[in-house]
Formats: C-alpha cells, structure tokens, sequence
C-alpha cells in the first residue's frame, strides 16, 4: 500500500446483501467473500466481506468496521483486510436508505473474440512502493533506485492496465481491464504468467470469456461454465463524503483479503 494511504474506519447499518458467497483463490487458499451494503446518514457503500467476518454481520444491525481498505473503479467501495474487526454498536439513527448509487448498465457478456489485447504492467518496490521502471528480462534481483534496496524480482508488486478489443454481438469493443479485476481472473482461474506476452496470447485465444462491463470499464471477468454463475449488475455504493475528501483520485489497489 502506497505511504500516507491509510485504512479507514466506518460505522454504518447493514441494509442489504448480495446473494451468494464467491470463493477466491488467495495466496494458494479457498477465502469466501460476500458484497454487503451498508449506509450511515451520509451515504452508503459497498464492503467486500472476507471469510469469518462473512458470518459476523447480520442486516439490520449496525456495525464499526475497522481496517477497510478503499477500492475505485466507477464507484468507490471498500473491503476488509485481515486487521479488519467487525463490532456491532448502538443503531444508527438517520440512516439514508436510499444512498446506494446502483451501478449504470452493468452488464454480462460473453466475448466471441479478443481481437487485440495490450497488457501493461508496472513493478512497485516491495520496500518503499515506489515504482520500479526497469526490470530486465531473465534477471533474480533489482535494486530500487529510489530507497536502495535490491531484492527478488519475483517478490515485486506487480500492477497490470490492460485494453483488449474485444468482438461482442457483432460489435468490437474497446474495453479497459484494471489490476484488481484482472488478478481477481488469474486467481478465480488459476492462472499463472511470467510475463505479459504470455497475457496478451492468452487473451488471444480464449474462447469462453464471459465479462461483467460497465460503460467501457470490465468489472469481472470468468471462464464460462467453469467458474460460478457470474453475478452481474451486482450494485456497488455510492461514495461516502468522508472517502471523497480523503481519496479523490485513482487509488492505490493492493491485493486484499
Ligand atoms: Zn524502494
């Protein structure tokens, strides 16, 4: 995580959540997450719910939330991490119930052919996050030129952005596919690659990819047929006031759970 970008705190009511539970593959195990919804008199936001903390929330109840971490793509949400504590408190008084912003047009398609697809990936020092621009090929070790520190190649943060053209219904698409939902793929699939030619022509001659889209923004990404039922249009909340002071632009994304 980026320095001066801190875990937030919020305490809001549980209004609803998203059915069904998906499993996903973190570091080599099975972790459960549900979407919830929650609203204060503010305004309301998504929490990804990990694991455990899945069990502890119930609709209705009011709760504090410690530890979250923010995520943006359209609309900002947030998630659990593994300092998070979920402890329930006195009810929220004036709970605005109509503060979820309901994500435009998402919708789920199946993609009948990448036709080109541009994978980019920065590498971030695992010591100082700084971003690290040159990483050579077939090299174990790189120095960051900003704090010193050499370290694994293999142990660097890696983000990717990548764009496909994708053909749907008879109509190409320009689509953009962010860090989070891109290595949410790799690790629902159980892929692996070394690097991002690899990326590219797996793309390329994937033939069962079915996407969740919003405008021109891909939100989620699965094999079809093989991953769960994809459940698209799922609402995302509405930026809190507090969030948009504090996180105004594109965040950070680290890998949570
Ligand atoms: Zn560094």
């Amino acid at each position: 995580m980026a320095p001066g970008f801190g875990p937030v705190t919020i305490t809001a009511k549980v209004i609803r959540r998203a059915s069904g539970v998906k499993l996903h593959s973190v570091r080599g195990r099975m972790v459960a997450k549900q979407s919830v919804y929650v609203a204060d008199s503010t305004g309301g936001i998504e929490v990804a719910v990990w694991s455990d903390l899945i069990e502890q929330v119930d609709v209705g109840s009011t709760y504090t939330f410690s530890d979250l971490t923010v995520r943006r793509f359209h609309v900002t949400s947030v998630t659990t991490t593994v300092q998070t504590v979920v402890m329930c408190c006195d009810e929220v008084l004036s709970v605005n119930e109509a503060p979820i912003e309901e994500e435009a047009a998402s919708k789920t398609m199946d993609v009948d052919e990448v036709l080109q697809f541009r994978c980019n990936s920065v590498s971030s020092c695992g010591s100082c996050h700084k971003m690290i621009s040159e990483v050579g090929e077939n090299v174990c070790f790189v120095k960051c030129t900003v704090c010193g520190m050499r370290q694994k190649v293999k142990n660097l943060a890696v983000k990717y952005s990548c764009i496909m053209n994708a053909k749907m219904a008879n109509e190409v698409k320009k689509l953009v596919i962010h860090n989070p939902v891109l290595t949410d793929f790799f690790d629902k699939e159980g892929l692996e690659f070394t690097d991002n030619d690899s990326i590219e022509e797996y793309f390329l001659v994937c033939s069962k990819l079915r996407i969740t889209v919003i405008e021109n923004e891909v939100t989620d990404m699965c094999i079809k047929g093989e991953s769960g039922p994809v459940t698209g249009g799922e609402p995302s909340g509405s930026v809190v006031a507090l969030m948009q002071s504090k996180f105004c632009s594109d965040l950070p994304v680290t890998k949570d759970m």
